[in-house]
């Protein structure tokens, strides 16, 4: 079985983002990208499913300008066997994205797709379940932990307050949460046996999608600054303030 990965090149996680000159995004030039974290999870999932014999190859993909390569080649090092290029310089939205993925699902012919529940840039949480909905696929999301046997994964969810146990036919879409394991470094020697993988380009054009977004960013606005706190000697002085100064009581 071949397991697709999706990946989104994103800014590093590490980066405090900074709210764009036009207000209607994220500044990302000059900033450190990277793989989306969950994305490196969804990664690891897939290699030990390899690993343990569920799984034939590993092949990441990325829509993104070429710059995004740098992801694709991380994925490699880490231990994907190929990687897929979809090249376009539109910034894609999750119904694009997805219809794009379907396109190389077809192609490709996976028994699973391992992807993120949410990239950290947009925090949409949308493409992994509209993938699987237009394939007709079952989906497994906030994945936590992912058993295969006999044409099925067993997959248990983070839900609100407890966990949710699943279990798919495979084709499935499953997407990783935080905790499902803690993704490898890539070794320096594994860095330069990378740079020999195969990674194929295709035109995003080429894929008979349309890339027209339906979704228009109005505004993004960083969170209102905190004023300072105060220490306050007595209760009575604290229940003071609350009626007088917060007014909240
Ligand atoms: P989102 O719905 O945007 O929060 O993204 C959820 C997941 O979809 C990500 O964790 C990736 O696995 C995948 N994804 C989103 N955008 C892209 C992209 N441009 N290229 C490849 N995969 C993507």
């Amino acid at each position: 079985m071949k397991v697709l990965v999706p990946v989104k090149r994103v800014v590093d996680y590490n980066i405090k983002p900074r709210v764009a000159a036009d207000g209607r995004g994220v500044e990302t030039q000059g900033v450190k990208m990277s793989m989306n974290p969950f994305d490196e999870i969804a990664l690891e999932e897939a290699l030990r499913l390899r690993e343990k014999g569920h799984a034939s190859e590993v092949i990441a993909v990325t829509i993104g300008p070429q710059v995004a390569q740098d992801v694709l080649r991380t994925t490699m090092a880490m231990g994907a066997d190929r990687a897929i290029l979809i090249s376009t310089d539109v910034d894609c939205e999750p119904r694009v994205v997805a219809n794009l993925l379907k396109a190389v699902v077809e192609k490709e012919q996976p028994g699973l797709i391992s992807m993120g529940k949410q990239a950290i840039d947009d925090d949409m949480n949308a493409t992994g379940q509209m993938l699987a909905a237009k394939l007709g696929w079952p989906q497994g999301t906030f994945a936590s932990q992912i058993d295969i046997a006999d044409g099925h994964a067993t997959v248990t969810r983070e839900v609100d307050g407890g966990t949710e146990t699943l279990a798919l036919t495979l084709p499935a879409v499953i997407t990783a949460d935080l905790r499902l394991n803690e993704p490898r470094y890539a070794s320096l020697p594994n860095i330069m046996k990378a740079r020999k993988k195969p990674l194929e380009t295709l035109e995003a054009a080429s894929l008979g999608v349309d890339l027209t977004p339906h979704l228009t960013v109005v505004k993004v606005a960083e969170p209102p600054q905190r004023t300072a706190g105060i220490i306050v000697e007595t209760v009575d002085e604290l229940v003071q303030k609350l009626k007088t100064e917060a007014k909240v009581i």
